[in-house]
């Protein structure tokens, strides 16, 4: 009689499941699953698992079970962009944004970065941490604005990376925000050069930002640095990529062509990219060919681009988006991410990814019902394939044991109702549980 199991085993009962698989969507018509937990890992997936582990003789007595009542199960959210060394600085004075534009919001950072303080940083930056944790997300990738000699930014993040990462991955960027070539520190040091320093002190990867260079020139020459030091450090990059409404930023296709002659193109992720939203159909008809040949990865931050670009147009007034919806359907990878949490450059932001995809299915106009079906992959695997993490991730036998639960039970039901995370799993611990209490004498609302 086999007796052995692990006093730490868990299972989770009745759950609808959506990998994040394209074209795999969780129907509430759909046969609910079991998930086995142990020693921090998914031991067994499938349906009636208590009766089916039994019948194979193992002992089930010592196993916990959490019954999730017919709710949505997936894989944690990835925010693939956001600058947690920003977060909570919008009010602080001298930051506030008066234009409500991209350049304005570099230049109040620009002026109010002086004072900030590792422990500073890392108290604000836990902050935001936290949010993102109770919306569901275990994964992050954070920039960090290293055009700053002491680059107190980014050894802040590096700590919080290592003290927090049972609970949240964390990816960091050497981003130099006041950019490679335009940037010259007191003693000299460029922007290139504080973005190398970084990597040396551990940054995962390599940022840029080529549209706000002083000229096309040194934004060309910046895109050539960044992939020379991806290569040179084994180092993944994240580019600022063409964040304006100028369809002539056309630094996307640069960084794309340079990352697919090193054969670093799925290493590669292209932020914002706004500029595609403004470009003629023509040029983006022939750019979609090499984009599907780097196989680049792109992330979206709709909410803040939607509120910062346009700024100069009257009406009809742009929508600052990038072509989310037709990148997908070439088949290039787009992920999602928060980006601001009330900084210099957006007044709101709190981490609900669930908001973030929502804005993004209305900016794209992906809202057909198969479109809305096989959402959630913004938030999931594409996020993970941008973070490059895909080989530890989903619902899948023998990967770490790391799920969230929706208030919904259906990926549908989901996005109408921008669902609550109600119970986050990372490594087989419960991060959280969330419980709703409705109180009322109202027939209506029982
Ligand atoms: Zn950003």
């Amino acid at each position: 009689m086999p007796t052995t199991h692990a006093p730490t085993a868990t299972l989770f009962t009745n759950a609808h499941l959506a990998t994040g698989e394209p074209g795999s969507t969780a129907a509430d018509t759909a046969p609910l699953k079991d998930l086995l937990v142990e020693d921090g890992r998914f031991a067994a997936i499938g349906p009636d698992l208590a009766a089916r582990l039994a019948a194979q003789g193992r002992d089930m007595r010592g196993v916990q079970t959490v019954d999730l009542g017919g709710r949505l199960v997936c894989p944690p959210f990835c925010d693939t962009h956001v600058h947690l060394d920003y977060v909570f600085t919008a009010r602080k004075p001298g930051a506030v944004n008066e234009s409500g534009t991209l350049f304005e919001g570099i230049q109040r950072w620009s002026e109010t970065k002086s004072d900030l303080t590792v422990e500073e940083v890392k108290a604000r930056a836990r902050r935001g941490i936290a949010k993102e944790l109770r919306h569901g997300v275990q994964h992050i990738r954070t920039h960090a604005d290293v055009t700053d000699p002491s680059l107190t930014s980014l050894k802040a993040l590096l700590e919080l990376k290592e003290e927090l990462r049972d609970t949240v991955t964390i990816q960091i960027v050497s981003f130099p925000q006041e950019g490679m070539y335009s940037y010259e520190g007191p003693h000299g040091e460029s922007g290139a050069d504080l973005v190398e320093e970084g990597l040396r002190m551990g940054a995962d990867c390599v940022g840029g930002i080529p549209h706000y260079e002083q000229c096309r020139e040194f934004g060309e020459r910046s895109m050539h640095t960044v992939v020379e030091l991806a290569s040179k450090y084994g180092k993944r990059i994240d580019v600022h990529c063409d964040e304006t409404d100028d369809p002539q930023s056309r630094f996307v296709e640069l960084l794309a062509a340079l990352a697919y002659r090193e054969g670093i193109g799925e290493m590669t992720t292209a932020s914002h990219t706004c500029s595609l939203g403004s470009a003629d159909n023509a040029y983006f008809f022939h750019l979609t060919k090499l984009l599907k040949a780097s196989h680049m990865n792109f992330a979206c931050a709709p909410t803040e681009n939607l509120y910062l670009q346009g700024r100069q147009d009257t009406f009809p007034k742009r929508r600052g988006i990038t072509r989310v919806k037709e990148l997908t359907e070439a088949g290039v990878n787009v992920s999602l991410g928060q980006d601001s949490m009330q900084d210099p450059w957006y007044p709101l932001g709190n981490a609900n990814m669930m908001i973030i995809l929502d804005y993004m299915l209305h900016l794209a106009q992906m809202m057909s019902f198969p479109q809305i079906d096989d959402a959630l992959r913004f938030l999931t695997t594409n996020g993970a394939r941008t973070l490059g993490i895909l080989d530890d991730y989903g619902l899948k036998e023998g990967r770490p044991a790391n799920f969230i639960v929706l208030d919904a039970d259906s990926v549908l039901d989901a996005v109408y109702e921008r669902a609550d995370v109600l119970r986050s799993v990372r490594a087989g611990r419960t991060l959280f549980t969330r419980t709703e209490t409705v109180r009322t004498d109202c027939d209506l609302l029982r």
